[in-house]
């Protein structure tokens, strides 16, 4: 493995590829990493002195490059035309018609078929049209399906006070997010396309973090009691879900 990389330079090399480096200091309180095309995001907490700078830097570094390395790597979810999809328990067919007459792009739900309506005078954006229209109407239709699971699955284990349900872009890295102070939680509309353990496995964590907001062994005890089987989900996620592309492919 001949991976160069130095603390000074801003770029990664990785099996002969360049990636570019972005260190962020934030407001916050945890270190995360990610991985976005060819570039390497590394966020910290600003109150870190040089020393914990630089190590967190290092562990996060080392951590990311074994996921390229594994071909971990996040790519954009992308609909196009005849995609089937399996989501917030139904079963939808995307289909894409360029329309002469349609002043502006359309979108909708009949039996089961999802369908788009481009004019014809943005034919050559349809790819983008379409997979805009679709990830909107997606966070719409999954919305309420969301609201009921996480509910459901917060009154049988837990009981938490939840104040906001939200459902966001795949664009983000993040699976699901909770805002400890708001009893907010937020979900990647990526997750809601995969199998139902997975999903429920994102719900457990982000509940769990409206009692223990940070990682620490504490918040791992809850979830292990009441989700024995995380690890397993989890080794799904980090092999499916950072690769797919084509929604289809997640049910492996
Ligand atoms: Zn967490």
């Amino acid at each position: 493995m001949d991976n160069l990389s130095d603390q000074s330079s801003s770029f990664v090399y990785v099996d002969g590829k360049r990636y570019s480096l972005n260190i962020e200091f934030l407001k916050r309180k945890t270190a995360t990493g990610f991985i976005e095309d060819d570039k390497i995001y590394i966020k910290l907490p600003i109150n870190l002195d040089k020393e914990d700078k630089i190590k967190y830097i290092n562990i996060l570094k080392k951590r990311l490059i074994k996921r390229i390395i594994n071909g971990q790597i996040y790519k954009e979810l992308k609909f196009k035309d005849g995609d089937k999809i399996h989501i917030a328990g139904k079963d939808l067919t995307i289909h894409s018609y360029i329309n002469q007459f349609a002043k502006r792009p359309l979108i909708k739900l009949e039996d089961g078929v999802l369908g788009v309506v481009i004019p014809a005078s943005e034919a050559t954006k349809a790819d983008q049209i379409l997979n805009d229209k679709v990830i909107k109407s997606l966070i719409k239709l999954v919305l309420p399906y969301a609201i009921l699971k996480v509910n459901s699955i917060n009154k049988r284990s837990f009981g938490f006070k939840i104040s906001n349900i939200k459902i966001y872009r795949p664009k983000k890295v993040v699976l699901g997010s909770c805002n400890y102070k708001n009893k907010t939680l937020a979900f990647n509309l990526r997750i809601f396309l995969c199998p139902e353990n997975i999903i429920d496995s994102v719900i457990v964590h982000e509940l769990c973090h409206l009692k223990v907001p940070n990682h620490s062994p504490k918040f791992w005890k809850l979830l292990y009691s009441v989700m024995p089987d995380y690890d397993e989900a989890r080794k799904w996620i980090n092999k499916n879900l950072y690769t797919a592309t084509i929604p289809n492919r997640w049910y492996e």
